[in-house]
């Protein structure tokens, strides 16, 4: 089946230009004239990548790559931002916080599409393999949430094994309490860092000598390391 791109734009001239190029280069489209509907869409289908005007009549178009790129489920989609010339600032703004790539208005349809087929290559390139392992000690099983040690199987618990796989999936790789906190409810709910530390505390426990991977590094937070 070919892949979803999502158009969230509200000038409708640009939205149908962008969709029958799309259409063209065999991608399926659906257009969003508001920052709402496409988030409500959110909850029901995942597209391929997200193609994002910055400036839509309901949100602003950084807020919702904002809420995508903090929130673990939809986290990995691409998204293009359409900005006009003058939103330099947005545009800096809008890659730092994980935008993929921009483009300007006015643009070409053909470049644009260029853009899609780029992103969406490098996007399924970095895609985490299903397994993962630390040393010859521990397996990870992302799909089916499963862990290993040394072939044993442990039973953790869903912040855990969240917790276990983000840092191993950047091994070495130091993060902060609160970005362990963002990664794992996104930006809307209000938690204390030492959470972070107790959920660690926990992981350490039930990994047994394993649990030598997890690096305090102290005033900073964590980080995987075999
Ligand atoms: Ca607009």
């Amino acid at each position: 089946m070919s892949r979803l791109i999502a158009v969230v734009e509200d000038e409708s001239d640009i939205a149908n230009l962008v969709e029958l190029h799309l259409k063209k280069a065999n991608f399926r489209v659906k257009k969003f004239a508001d920052g709402s509907s496409f988030l409500q869409f959110l909850e029901y289908e995942t597209p391929a990548l997200v193609i994002l005007d910055l400036m839509l009549p309901d949100m602003d178009g950084i807020e919702i790559c904002k809420f995508i790129r903090g929130n673990k489920r939809y986290s990995t989609i691409p998204i293009i931002m359409l900005t006009a010339r003058s939103e330099e600032a947005d545009r800096v703004l809008g890659l730092e916080i994980g935008a993929d790539d921009y483009i300007v208005k006015p643009f070409s349809p053909r470049e644009l599409v260029a853009r899609v087929k780029a992103v969406l290559r490098r996007a399924e390139k970095q895609e985490t393999p299903e397994i993962l392992n630390i040393g010859d000690v521990v397996k990870i099983d992302l799909s089916r949430h499963k862990v290993w040690v040394y072939k044993k199987e442990i039973e953790l618990t869903p912040t855990e094994f969240k917790i276990l796989s983000l840092l191993a999936e950047r091994k070495g790789w130091v993060f902060s309490r609160r970005q362990i906190l963002q990664y794992l409810w996104g930006n809307d709910k209000i938690v204390l860092e030492r959470t972070v530390d107790v959920h660690i505390k926990h992981l350490r426990e039930k990994l047994g000598e394993a649990g030598r991977f997890i690096k305090n590094v102290r005033g900073v937070g964590y980080k995987l390391e075999p």
